[in-house]
């Protein structure tokens, strides 16, 4: 048992101990004032109190939180002595009056023996280190003084404080081993048998301590299971359990001796590496063992019949000398384990400073745009959409937030943090509205559009409200007509949802009128028969796409791409939109190829309203 309660409960007993010694201990002057024998009482009193100072001193020292294991291991052996010491005076006391009989010495000195050994036992419970020889340096003596008197009275004697004796290891040890029991649950995680959250901080927090006297390195490793709760939703938690004690099994087997493991809770490991020199070698002994962990850990599971794959992903975060808190350690593995998860999982990243910048601005995106809306922050541009004949027929509504204190903010930055966030469906609530009264006075202004596209997040989309808001809407502000003009714009991974009720959701909103469009088509999970199954109107091909057409030969794979795209467009009798044109050329390409729609930087950027009504009636 080496835990910090361990530590913590064993040095509270030094003062106990030294009240235990010093009020006793004056009973023997006292008495032995009285008949004149207590020049040893003082001395003897007088080397309690200098082991009391002593002890005081040991007790004061102790601090586990900023101390080493080497240090702790040090302090452990000075109270040691400290604990040996004391009882031997005891001891030593019990031998110097034993055969007193003047106010009944003997008793006292019997009886004072029997209360330390007692003592011992019961303080030093959680140490056979301790209460072992204690009581025997203690009981020993009894012993043989009983069976030195030589009578039989004293033959009984004996063979009672050898019982007694008995009597006190027995109960010392039991509640040693109960100690020890309730000391592993308290430290182990009772699924795995690895040490736990609790156990592991304190770990680490010893382990930077010493770091501190070295000036050495150490790494941390947090490993989280890719889609664990999948496996545990669908083939239940028994299966689920099983899997996280193998998963421990094989992160056992990678480790070597002098790491430390743990689970944090749910599907969440973390291994601690030993002391290293330098911070290259550590970094690299952390990404080796990522790797090999990856690996292992990819490798099939079979667990009743099932044959079961998990990735993982890793985040490194390298603990140093000029340590804060254990806890700020783990949140920077933590934040690296959340990049991995991000990027596409099944991977490792060490944390570094720029992810924690990114980490902090991403928190300060997500306190300041919930105030956005309110703050009138927030507001659309757009950007014209031309036909092959380069007349404005519709706009692209992008959104724009300006802040005092971040200044223009991408929706690139902040449209993610608002889905992750879910102020999304307030904040996309307000967009879709806006655009509407746009187009409304738009119309009533002889702005006529054919159409007005809004990009829809899909937590926006599938929020349980969405239909109902937009009908609300639709009817609060668009005619028939104009309802006609609506695109809505949903990005290509959507098909990765439930598809079903995708169709359904799309073609409840179809009833008003309003019609969709695909985004940023060809980049992600475009496949054909989905292609067939959305009740879509429209696809966009995404820039990077339209930024391939250009004169040089090299490119020639994309552009095919591109004939491609439209040519199945106009098989499924799609609208198509080409995005980020930005010169002639790509106009004259598409152009040849049948493109329907055209927007990009060659016509226009995303202008605020009035220059964008300014820009359309330039156009006409
Ligand atoms: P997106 O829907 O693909 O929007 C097109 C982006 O390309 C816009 O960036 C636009 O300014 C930019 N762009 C247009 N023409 C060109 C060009 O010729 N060259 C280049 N290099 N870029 C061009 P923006 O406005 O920064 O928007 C970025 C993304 O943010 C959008 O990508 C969309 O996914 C999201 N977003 C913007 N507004 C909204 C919104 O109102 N709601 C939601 N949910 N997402 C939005
Ligand atoms: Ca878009
Ligand atoms: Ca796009």
């Amino acid at each position: 048992m080496n835990d910090k309660r361990f530590y913590i409960f064993l040095n509270k007993q030094i003062p106990v101990m030294m009240a235990l010694s010093l009020f006793p201990g004056l009973a023997y002057i006292l008495l032995g004032w009285m008949h004149d024998i207590h020049m040893r009482a003082i001395i003897w009193y007088m080397l309690i109190i200098a082991t009391s100072i002593w002890g005081y001193r040991i007790y004061k020292s102790f601090n586990f939180d900023t101390m080493s294991s080497q240090q702790t291991a040090d302090w452990h052996k000075q109270l040691s002595f400290f604990f040996y010491t004391i009882f031997a005076l005891w001891a030593l006391i019990f031998v110097l009056y034993v055969n007193e009989s003047a106010s009944n010495l003997h008793y006292i000195a019997i009886f004072t023996e029997i209360g330390a050994s007692v003592v011992a036992s019961t303080l030093l419970g959680p140490d056979k280190r301790l209460y072992r020889p204690i009581i025997l340096i203690l009981m020993i003596p009894l012993i043989i003084y009983f069976f030195t008197i030589g009578e039989w009275f004293g033959y009984v004697l004996t063979i009672f404080a050898c019982v007694f004796t008995w009597v006190l290891f027995y109960a010392a040890n039991s509640s040693y081993d109960l100690l020890m029991k309730a000391n592993y649950q308290a430290s182990h995680d009772v699924l795995t048998n690895l040490n736990n959250r609790y156990f592991f901080i304190n770990y680490l927090q010893q382990m930077m301590n010493s770091l501190q006297a070295t000036k050495k390195f150490t790494y941390l490793l947090l490993i989280d299971l890719d889609h664990f709760k999948t496996i545990n939703d669908s083939l239940g938690h028994d299966i689920g359990d099983q899997l996280l004690k193998d998963v421990s099994t094989r992160i056992r087997q990678n480790i070597s001796v002098d790491n430390l493991v743990g689970r944090l809770g749910g599907d969440e490991f973390i291994i601690c590496g030993a002391e290293i020199s330098s911070r290259e070698k550590c970094k690299e002994e952390a990404l080796k063992l990522a790797n090999n962990l990856i690996e292992s850990l990819k490798q099939t599971y079979i667990i009743e019949r099932h044959h079961l794959y998990i990735s993982s992903s890793i985040g490194v975060s390298l603990v140093d000398s000029n340590s804060h808190h254990a806890n700020s350690f783990i949140k920077e593995a933590d934040i690296a384990m959340y990049e991995v998860k991000e990027k596409g999982r099944d991977g490792v990243f060490v944390f570094d400073s720029e992810m924690s910048s990114r980490v902090e601005s991403r928190l300060e995106i997500e306190r300041l745009l919930h105030f956005a809306l309110e703050k009138n922050e927030i507001t659309l541009h757009f950007q014209p959409q031309l036909d092959r004949h380069k007349k404005v027929i519709g706009a692209e509504s992008l959104v724009r937030w300006e802040n005092d204190k971040l200044g223009s903010v991408s929706p690139v930055e902040f449209i993610p943090v608002a889905e992750q966030t879910g102020i999304i469906v307030e904040l996309g609530h307000y967009i879709i509205e806006t655009a509407f009264k746009n187009l409304l006075d738009w119309d009533n202004n002889g702005i006529s559009l054919s159409q007005l596209s809004i990009n829809i997040s899909m937590r926006q989309f599938f929020h349980y409200h969405f239909v109902d808001d937009v009908t609300e809407l639709a009817d609060r502000y668009l005619s028939k007509e104009l309802r006609g003009k609506v695109v809505f714009e949903l990005t290509e991974s959507i098909v990765a949802e439930d598809i079903e009720k995708v169709i359904i959701i799309i073609n409840q909103l179809k009833v008003l009128g309003i019609r969709f469009s695909m985004d940023d088509f060809g980049t992600g999970y475009s496949s054909l028969s989905y292609l067939r199954q959305l009740p879509i109107d429209e696809l966009k091909i995404d820039r990077s796409f339209v930024s391939t057409i250009n004169s040089e030969l090299r490119n020639q794979d994309s552009q095919a791409m591109v004939i491609t795209i439209l040519t199945m467009a106009k098989i499924f009798d799609l609208h198509i939109v080409a995005e980020g044109v930005e010169t002639e050329y790509q106009f004259n390409f598409l152009n040849q190829y049948d493109c329907d729609i055209y927007q990009g930087y060659h016509f226009s950027k995303p202008l605020p309203e009035d220059d964008f009504i300014e820009y359309c009636l330039n156009n006409k």
